[in-house]
């Protein structure tokens, strides 16, 4: 039998993912010692509380409330506790003591990821996030490494399985958003204050990852366009299927060419934002249901991607935190500084008026002869370019004044042309409500 050199491994949170990760350290350790070239040896668990009960059940001699004198001596450190504070101190303790990080904490990498890097940066250690996006799906390293010699240009992801799962049943049982919550809730998907998967601030918080990464440029959360999916309702999501599109919560990253007056000017700027977003039915997004998750990645050369699976789930998300563990020691084992984080490209910053979508826009007009030319050439008056017009039958509840429903679908427009569109129709005397506008993606 190889005899390997031990590595220390402290684990700093032993919730859902910290515990599967301590049972499966324990459990395969030769396995992961021949896969890594050298042995993992769990030192410590950091918990809150030592007598707590946990499941899978951590032997109570790696438990521990002292989370620094784990972290002193460790080689790498495995912070799987949540929040900012203290696990922001705690990786940069490691950092600074000489250990190799892995984290899954998506909230703190979207707030205060440069700042990390660049303390690993500083003494050539190694930050490891693989299941800060998308859970056991492999996405972080096929960015970082499988595509490094590729441009990636746009990514298209379902990165929150919550707000999916609710979409889904909206979708497939024509649940309302409420029902469809209630259900997740009871199911265990949605957290009892569901607002950081509803409001989409956790979509938000991994585009902003996916972004920094695929772009090599660093793009703060604050600059994430972030709309969830609480306005969204049964009506909408219905007469989306009719005409063949399914509302999906997207987070999309994109690479996008600056215009100046108009013109197209040869320099890229980055997008990232969050909204709910009609993909067309035959798109493979459209086929992720449930509380799955799905990043489609366009590349120059490569063309479209996807990676799909489990976005959470302690032991799904475990898998992604030992295949960093395995990364890490085999770094160990060869030496040398690693892979930084590359912010090269460095980017501008896009805000959303610079987006380029396509867009539905659902109007209740006045049923008189003369609507369709007024609203037609209110979209061309503002440089936004109708593809399809459908209208419905007036609906014969108001006789003084009949009303009917438009569904417009735009060619490309940006949104700050849209926005002024969708203002102007709001004003005009023949339109009586804007009922909704949702932006086309994957076409
Ligand atoms: P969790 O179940 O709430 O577990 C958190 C653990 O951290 C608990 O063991 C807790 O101790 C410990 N802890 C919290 N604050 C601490 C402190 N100040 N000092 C010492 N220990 C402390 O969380 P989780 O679901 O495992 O998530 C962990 C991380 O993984 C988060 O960043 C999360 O965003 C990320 N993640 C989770 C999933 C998932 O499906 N769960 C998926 C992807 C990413 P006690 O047990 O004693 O309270």
């Amino acid at each position: 039998m190889i005899e390997y050199r031990n590595l220390r491994v402290a684990l700093l949170g032993g919730g859902s993912v910290g515990a599967q990760v301590a049972a499966l350290l324990l459990e395969h350790g030769d396995e992961l010692a021949n896969r890594s070239g050298a042995g993992l040896e769990l030192v410590g668990v950091a918990v809150r509380d030592v007598e707590a009960e946990r499941t899978p059940a951590i032997p109570g001699h790696l438990l521990t409330t002292d989370a620094e004198s784990l972290i002193l001596g460790s080689d790498i450190v495995v912070e799987l506790m949540g929040g900012l504070e203290p696990a922001r101190t705690y990786i940069l303790q490691a950092i600074n003591s000489g250990a190799d990080v892995i984290t899954a904490n998506k909230a703190l990498l979207a707030t205060h990821g440069p700042e990390l890097f660049d303390a690993a940066e500083q003494v050539g250690a190694q930050l490891y996030y693989e299941a800060a996006v998308g859970g056991a799906i492999p996405i972080i390293r096929p960015l970082r490494d499988s595509l490094a010699g590729d441009r990636v240009t746009r990514i298209l992801g379902i990165v929150n399985g919550t707000t999916n799962f609710i979409l889904d049943r909206m979708d497939v049982n024509g649940d309302t958003l409420e029902g469809a919550l209630a259900t997740a809730t009871e199911l265990g998907y949605a957290e009892a204050d569901p607002t950081a998967d509803i409001g989409g601030y956790d979509a938000a918080q991994k585009a902003a990852i996916l972004a920094s990464l695929a772009f090599h440029t660093t793009v703060p959360l604050e600059s994430v366009y972030r709309e969830g999916i609480t306005e969204i309702t049964a009506e909408q999501v219905d007469a989306a299927r009719k005409a063949g599109y399914v509302v999906k919560l997207l987070a999309i990253c994109e690479r996008i060419e600056i215009e100046r007056d108009g013109r197209r000017t040869g320099e890229f700027g980055v997008s990232a934002r969050v909204h709910p977003a009609l993909v067309p039915a035959a798109h493979p997004l459209a086929a992720v249901h449930g509380a799955n998750n799905a990043v489609f990645v366009q590349a120059e050369a490569a063309g479209d991607l996807m990676f799909y699976g489990a976005g959470a789930g302690g032991l799904e998300t475990a898998s992604a935190v030992l295949g960093d563990l395995v990364s890490a020691a085999r770094r160990h084992v060869i030496g040398g500084p690693g892979v930084a984080e590359s912010t090269h490209a460095n980017m501008a910053v896009l805000p959303i008026s610079s987006v380029r979508t396509r867009y539905q826009i659902t109007l209740k007009v006045v049923d008189q002869p003369g609507v369709l030319a007024t609203i037609a050439s209110l979209f061309s008056e503002h440089g936004v370019s109708v593809e399809a017009v459908s209208q419905s039958v007036s609906d014969g509840k108001n006789v003084e004044l009949p009303t009917a429903t438009l569904v417009i679908v735009t060619h490309e427009a940006t949104e700050a042309s849209l926005a002024t569109t969708v203002a102007a129709l709001g004003g005009n005397e023949v339109v009586s409500a804007v009922v909704s506008v949702l932006r086309v993606e994957g076409l």
